[in-house]
């Protein structure tokens, strides 16, 4: 229910070659077979708008790109397409769904976005490989016949570094953990929220970075429909909305058909639209999508009903609140690398912890394996030498059966 897509699956990818190990089964989307409908009157786009909508929405993030360079201030996105003249272009409905596209990427708006760090290759690292993305189909089974869906864990609330440079982990539940050096591996939107207390506390310059950089809210939900209403070359859905400012909320529907071979949609929240989403019933939520696919299916959707659904609620999960990191107004340079910093014995790892891909699996691996690295190259210097080295590895779980890289 969180991440689906492995960005840029070619060989050398982490995750694909995780993927390959565990034997997933996964397909190759691409992005064509976009319908694009009007809201108000139903009536679809023709193929020629839509590509000059999205050309138009790459043409105004290369001004802002272009101007990026340029600025000594940093200001927000949406500033900045107003500054290179680009907002009223892409003001009409068709192109705000390509801005909401990109809004999803990023996990929130482009009012919170900063201009300065948004760049250096992150988008074309990411949208420049969409074609070949490849989607999990089901939860993976572990090589041990285990599934990941792990019974919730009690979750730590402090993490203590005694005099000794010993660590102690402090469980909800009371039991404790002693370990010689910790990965912390807890999301940023955990950190943000100081659930979990770091005794002495941790750096200045990390506690700046967990304040400037941005965890945006992204929730998802999926309906299966008992039977297929929509054509098997549309994989992506639209509806472009008269109010811009709702471009968030279950705008974008993409079809899991072709991965999952069942009638299953699934639909986005982003931002603000995605935490209120989350005080909404699962009949809310279905009004919702049912009144998009309306939109764009009219009457052939009536004798479709919804048979499974399935949604996240992010923000207000005690282990994530929230979604996926992104360079917030406000954060400064080096704040990325701040996040990933060792404070020996405690090592930061997490698809927050470097500038380089962060919101993505590939991310967490990576820099899973720096830690790991570094945690090695620790215990066995001179300091550590003197001790009887333990390390520790706590399932970090969530209700969701989510489970992370492993520390804390
Ligand atoms: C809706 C959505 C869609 C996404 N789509 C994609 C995608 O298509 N492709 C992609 O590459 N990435 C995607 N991502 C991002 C990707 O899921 C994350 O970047 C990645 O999972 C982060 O891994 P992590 O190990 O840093 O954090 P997590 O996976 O969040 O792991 C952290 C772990 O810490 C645990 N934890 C938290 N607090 C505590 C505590 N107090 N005590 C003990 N344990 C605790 C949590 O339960 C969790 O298991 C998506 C994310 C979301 C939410």
């Amino acid at each position: 229910m969180g991440a689906s897509f492995i960005h840029g699956p070619d060989v050398n990818n982490p995750v694909v070659k995780l993927n390959h190990q565990f034997n997933l089964p996964i397909a190759d989307t691409d992005y064509t077979g976009w319908l694009a409908v009007r809201e108000n009157d139903s009536v679809p786009y023709n193929e020629t708008s839509v590509e000059a909508a999205a050309v138009k929405m790459n043409t105004a993030f290369k001004a802002v790109e272009h101007l990026s360079s340029d600025l000594e201030k940093d200001i927000s996105v949406h500033s900045a397409l107003r500054q290179v003249n680009q907002y009223q272009l892409i003001e009409d409905p068709l192109s705000q769904t390509f801005l909401a596209e990109h809004e999803f990427f990023f996990g929130d708006t482009v009012d919170t976005l900063s201009t300065k760090y948004l760049y250096d290759g992150y988008l074309e690292s990411l949208l420049g490989n969409r074609r070949a993305i490849s989607v999990l189909k089901d939860r993976p089974e572990l090589s041990d016949g285990s599934s990941s869906t792990y019974p919730p864990g009690p979750g730590s609330h402090g993490v203590d570094v005694q005099e000794d440079k010993r660590v102690v982990i402090k469980c909800r539940n009371g039991q404790n953990y002693e370990a010689d050096a910790v990965i912390v591996t807890l999301p940023l939107g955990v950190l943000k929220t100081n659930d979990v207390k770091f005794t002495p506390g941790l750096s200045t310059k990390k506690k700046g970075a967990i304040k400037r950089v941005g965890f945006g809210t992204v929730n998802k939900l999926v309906l299966e429909f008992n039977q297929q209403f929509w054509p098997n070359d549309t994989h992506h859905i639209t509806v472009a909305k008269r109010d811009n400012a709702e471009r968030g909320k279950f705008s974008i529907l993409s079809s899991f058909q072709p991965i999952v071979h069942k009638p299953v949609i699934v639909t986005y929240a982003v931002s603000q639209i995605g935490e209120e989403s989350e005080t909404l019933s699962d009949a809310e939520l279905k009004d919702i999508a049912l009144s998009r696919l309306r939109t764009a299916f009219g009457t052939s959707i009536d004798n479709a009903t919804i048979v499974n659904l399935s949604r996240t609620n992010w923000k207000n999960d005690r282990f994530s609140r929230g979604s996926y990191s992104f360079p917030a107004l406000g954060i400064k340079a080096g704040d990325w690398e701040a996040l990933g910093e060792a404070e020996p014995p405690l090592f930061f790892a997490g698809e927050h912890t470097q500038a380089k891909q962060y919101g993505t699996v590939l991310s967490a691996i990576e820099t899973g394996r720096r830690a790991a690295a570094a945690v090695e190259t620790y215990l066995k210097s001179d300091i550590a030498a003197s001790v009887n080295v333990s390390y520790i590895l706590i399932p970090a779980v969530n209700q969701d059966g989510r489970f992370g890289l492993g520390l804390i």
